[in-house]
């Protein structure tokens, strides 16, 4: 049975290429049927913390990554690593160096990865240093305690970051040593920048937690992350984790550097924006507008419903709702100056608002095709074009020069909300 691991050290945030290398080992074990475990490599006691565990956990669950048993706790094994490595020095593989436990590596001969990704990899053992088992301070290093719990996880296969590469010819030595075959291993290229230097933020950011906030959906981050690594191809893209699992095949995985593209991020979770649906997106919204410091304390979820029915063919971020429909929640909404300019200075504008605003004042039901009728007739009437009525008003009633059609969106602003700020452009 395949058994694959994810092994975070809680003492930061989950970067992307974590939570990549996280999602292809999950996509591995479910395709195969096999386990997907955890293990916490906490043996850092100073820089762990609970507070970046609970993040990294949550956050692989937001992403959508189960995982099978309780996580193995690195900080509970020392006594482990200590008596492996006792046994190693035993055996007159190792000696120490006051309380450090050291393995003598025997120089000159080759030590072989079969890569599953980036296929041979031979290094030569001149180039690897003794190496440190048990710290003189007793904590383990990670190459050791990582060869001792991967052993003891019975680990079959072993997917991680490229930066490990160096790694694993010492881990080799380790399970030699111990007289173990080693698990298989494949190494995944790093994620770039569109301009090939390491992930920052400038890029995006580089979190989870960050695109989270950002009102990116799981589903989107998790497709583009795959997407990152592996080509389900038939120019397919837009996957859901239920269908990488059938189709995920590990010898598809790519050996080139993924360069990590945002725009491409955001135009596939508009794609997810715009299949959910509204009932789904409503909470998540309203999280949004309420961090973005937006008062809806009386504004009914049918409402907001709405406004999201309105606009989620629009956006490409759940956050972005808040910066173009401001003016659906607060009457001090920001102003698109240059638009300002363009369509409230231009002659005979202002005057076709206010005539518009005029007729409206008598109409009984507000509704969207009422509304429009009337501005038809307006500039049938006055020999106008339409978009000469529609620009400005959009322009009076939103601060905007875009957003979704504006009938409907007049209907939803209501009656008096509309007609006072149509007016408003007058004073
Ligand atoms: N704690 C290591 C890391 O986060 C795990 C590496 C491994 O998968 O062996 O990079």
């Amino acid at each position: 049975m395949v058994k694959v691991r994810f092994a975070p050290s809680p003492t930061g945030f989950l970067h992307l290429g974590s939570a990549r290398t996280a999602l292809f080992n999950w996509l591995y074990a479910r395709h195969t049927g096999g386990k997907f475990l955890l293990r916490i490599e906490d043996t850092d006691k100073v820089r762990s913390s609970k507070k970046f565990l609970d993040e990294i956990l949550g956050d692989l669950k937001w992403l959508g990554i189960d995982w099978d048993e309780e996580p193995l706790c690195q900080s509970q094994r020392f006594d482990v690593y200590r008596q492996k490595a006792e046994e190693i020095l035993a055996m007159g593989n190792a000696y120490k160096e006051s309380e450090a436990v050291i393995f003598k590596v025997e120089k000159g001969r080759q030590v072989e990865v079969d890569d599953m990704i980036h296929g041979k990899i031979a290094v030569n053992t001149d180039d690897i240093k003794d190496q440190v088992m048990i710290k003189s301070d007793g904590s383990p290093t990670y190459n050791f305690a990582c060869v001792v719990d991967d052993t003891y996880m019975e680990i079959t296969h072993i997917l991680r970051g490229d930066d490990h590469i160096s790694n694993t010819p010492k881990q080799i030595l380790f399970y030699e040593a111990m007289g173990l075959t080693p698990p298989k291993f494949g190494h995944m290229p790093l994620i770039l920048g569109q301009d090939g230097a390491k992930l920052s933020k400038r890029h995006g950011g580089v979190s989870v937690e960050e695109y989270k906030k950002e009102g990116f959906l799981p589903g989107a981050l998790a497709n583009y992350l795959i997407l990152l690594g592996w080509f389900p191809g038939e120019d397919r893209e837009v996957l859901s984790l239920d269908e990488a699992v059938k189709l995920f095949d590990i010898n598809d995985m790519s050996d080139v550097q993924a360069k990590f593209d945002i725009q491409k991020l955001r135009w596939l979770n508009g794609e997810y924006i715009m299949k959910h649906k509204t009932e789904e997106l409503l909470p998540l919204i309203k999280d949004q507008l309420l961090t973005a410091g937006f008062d809806i304390s009386g504004i009914t979820d049918e409402y907001i419903s709405k406004l999201v029915d309105l606009y989620k063919i629009r956006i490409k971020t759940l956050s972005e709702l808040g910066d173009l429909a401001d003016w659906f929640f607060r009457d001090d909404f920001t102003v698109d100056e240059e638009g300002k300019k363009k369509y409230l200075e231009k002659e005979g504008n202002r005057e076709n608002v206010k005539i518009f605003a005029d007729r409206l004042e008598g109409l009984e039901d507000f509704s969207r095709e009422n509304i429009e009728k009337i501005c038809r007739e307006i500039a049938e009437e006055r020999e106008l074009k339409a978009a000469d009525i529609i620009h400005p008003t959009r322009m009076a009633i939103s601060g905007k020069t875009r957003g979704a059609g504006l009938f409907e969106t007049m209907e939803l602003l209501g009656k008096e909300r509309v007609i006072k700020r149509m007016r408003g452009i007058h004073k």
